[in-house]
C-alpha cells in the first residue's frame, strides 16, 4: 500500500495562510474577533456574524475521527495504488471538521471517536511554494 499522492495544493488569497501553516507543520484556523467563530474553510468573512475581521492562529493539530470510510477502489491517479484508505472528517479539539485521511495505521482499525494527531504529506513540486497536505494518524500507537 503506497502513499496517496496528493494534488498540489493551490492557494487562493483565503487559504495563503493554511497552506503555508501546513508546510511549516501546523495546523491553522481563522477565528473572528467580533464573535470568536472558529471556522475551516479559510474565508474572506466570519461564518456567523459576516464580519471580516479575522485572524489565524495555530491549532493544537489533535482531534477525533468524527466519521469516516475506507475506500477499496479508486482508480484515480496518485490513489489507486494507495487503496484501501482511510477518508475521514476529523473534529478538531476547536471545533471544525477537517476532510482528510487517516495515514500510520491500518484501514480497518479506525473507529469513529478515535484520537488522533496531524501529519503532513508533502508533494514535490517545482514552483517555490513550501505547502503541505494535512493528514492524520492515531494518537496512540496501534496494539
Ligand atoms: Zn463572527
Amino acid at each position: 500500500m503506497a502513499d496517496i499522492e496528493h494534488p498540489l495544493p493551490n492557494a487562493s488569497w483565503e487559504t495563503r495562510g493554511y497552506w503555508e501553516g501546513a508546510g511549516r507543520g501546523e495546523i491553522v484556523l481563522q477565528r473572528c474577533r467580533s464573535c470568536e467563530t472558529v471556522q475551516h474553510k479559510p474565508r474572506g468573512l466570519c461564518v456567523s456574524c459576516l464580519d471580516g475581521d479575522l485572524e489565524h492562529f495555530v491549532a493544537t493539530g489533535r482531534g477525533t475521527v468524527y466519521t469516516f470510510t475506507v475506500t477499496n477502489q479508486n482508480q484515480a491517479k496518485g490513489f489507486a495504488e494507495a487503496c484501501p484508505y482511510a477518508l475521514a472528517y476529523v473534529e478538531l479539539e476547536e471545533g471544525p471538521r477537517l476532510l482528510t485521511n487517516i495515514v500510520g495505521c491500518d484501514p480497518a482499525t479506525v473507529e469513529i471517536g478515535m484520537a488522533v494527531v496531524a501529519d503532513y504529506a508533502r508533494p514535490e513540486r517545482s514552483d517555490g511554494e513550501d505547502f503541505a497536505v494535512p493528514r492524520f494518524t492515531p494518537a496512540e500507537p496501534a496494539p
